[in-house]
């Protein structure tokens, strides 16, 4: 007999099947509800689809909402068939903090500190693969798709390029994986990059698992350092602390901006706290930290005791006051009640953990100062678009075709009820 919880997944749809290849080892997934009548009676990822009825039919603990339609699914379950918020798990949101803010409206979004929507500044969000050469046990990607999509010299010439033309004076580039720095043409895309006038900064998002060699050679042949920017995560269960700090070292001498977040890990609590306090001498205007919570199904990992998530806050305020950094990166104007007209100011990761990402019927700006481009080259709006049909979104743009043109000139109406990802986040919205 299975050991494994029982759990039901709600939506038998892309989300659905994902949810389902990322849950499936932990848990006995015994059923999925879905509304529609014609998926009904039929299977789905070889589990029966049923409409949906109290989950003690199937002796399940709880059932995940997999949907982006989460608040109507969670309404039907909630109030028609009777069903406890204990037995009710929504994939990226709390649950009890967005229902307390359930009668807000939002108005418009913004990054925090400047009100207008700026043309010249243009973000391309770049996913250069899934591969990473760690497999951290909390890891989403580790479960993606492994096949690696090559990029010729040709291509990677067009790619620049495409950019180079772009308009818009201040260009971000955030390099993303997997682990970015594993893809053999990441050096050669740094240095075209940085070398184009119109892009401003680029930043990497890596696990800095590459030798003290490998950034030494880096940095030294890059002519705009300035340009370059890191963020990067150190991981308990792979990353190797003397290297690590070593690299700190290195970053600090080229004076290269660095981001880094500790994972701590729930099971590695007391390493943590050791290795932070042998880093936090490290901390320099060019280096900052942060500790991140280990997130299970968009929750803190069940075996965080509350002490422990208040230690992890208690240092974050002291990381946060070294580096002088407020809590922003995104501005919310939001209305309660039909009442008083709000503003906050708060991080993208925050906006989700709190609520404050429901866009449905805005006008988005991804595309028109954003755009994300796939482990394919596919150049998307934004990344909430990427399981849906690529032609009606994509429309065939492709960073790596010769003479692309890679921004869309509308906005998006929103059609989703949350906006599940931190940079999709941060888009323009009104
Ligand atoms: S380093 Fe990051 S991408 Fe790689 S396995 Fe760990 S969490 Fe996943
Ligand atoms: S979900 Fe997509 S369209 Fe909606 S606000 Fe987020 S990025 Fe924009």
């Amino acid at each position: 007999m299975s050991e494994k919880k029982k759990i039901i997944l709600f939506g038998a749809s892309d989300s659905g099947k994902d949810a389902y290849q990322r849950l499936k080892d932990k848990y006995d997934i015994v059923v999925f509800f879905d509304n529609n009548g014609a998926k009904q009676g039929e299977k789905f990822c070889d589990v029966p689809v049923v409409a949906p009825i109290p989950p003690q039919h199937f002796d399940a603990e709880f059932i995940v909402i997999t949907s982006h339609q989460w608040k109507d699914i969670y309404e039907q379950l909630n109030r028609s068939l009777n069903i406890g918020d204990e037995k009710i798990r929504i994939g990226h949101a709390l649950l009890e903090k967005s229902k307390l803010i359930r009668d807000i409206t939002i108005l418009q979004v913004d990054e925090a500190d400047n009100g207008k929507i700026n043309t010249d500044k243009f973000e391309i969000y770049w996913l250069l693969g899934y591969q990473c050469n760690y497999t951290c046990s909390y890891c989403f990607y580790k479960m993606k798709e492994k096949n690696v999509f090559k990029v010729s010299d040709d291509q990677l010439r067009n790619a620049t390029n495409n950019i180079a033309s772009l308009h818009n004076k201040k260009i971000k580039v955030d390099l993303v994986g997997g682990e970015p720095t594993i893809f053999p043409y990441y050096q050669q895309l740094i240095w075209d990059l940085e070398k184009l006038p119109n892009v401003e900064m680029i930043q990497t998002e890596t696990n800095l698992s590459r030798s003290l060699k490998y950034f030494e050679e880096l940095f030294s042949q890059t002519v705009n350092i300035e340009k370059l920017t890191f963020s990067a995560s150190y991981h308990f269960e792979f990353a190797k602390q003397d290297e690590f700090i070593e690299k700190i070292l290195l970053f600090n001498r080229y004076n290269v901006r660095i981001g880094i977040t500790f994972m701590a890990h729930p099971d590695k609590l007391q390493e943590v706290k050791r290795f932070i306090d042998t880093c936090s001498i490290y901390e320099t205007k060019s280096v900052a930290f942060q500790l991140a919570v280990v997130l299970d199904m968009g929750m803190p990992d069940p075996r965080y005791k509350k002490s422990d998530l208040e230690w992890i806050n208690s240092v974050n305020d002291i990381f946060r006051k070294n580096s002088n950094k407020s809590d922003s990166g995104v501005c919310i104007k939001y209305q309660k009640d039909g009442g008083n007209i709000h503003e906050i100011k708060i991080s993208p990761r925050r906006a989700i953990a709190d609520g404050f990402n429901d866009f449905r019927n805005m006008q988005c700006m991804a595309g028109m100062d954003s755009i994300r481009i796939n482990e394919k080259g596919d150049v998307f709006p934004a990344m909430c678009f990427w399981e849906s049909s690529k032609d009606d979104f994509c429309r065939g743009k492709n960073i790596f075709n010769k003479d692309e043109q890679l921004y869309f000139d509308s906005p998006v109406i929103c059609p989703f009820s949350c906006c599940l990802v931190p940079s999709d986040v941060r888009i323009k919205k009104r």
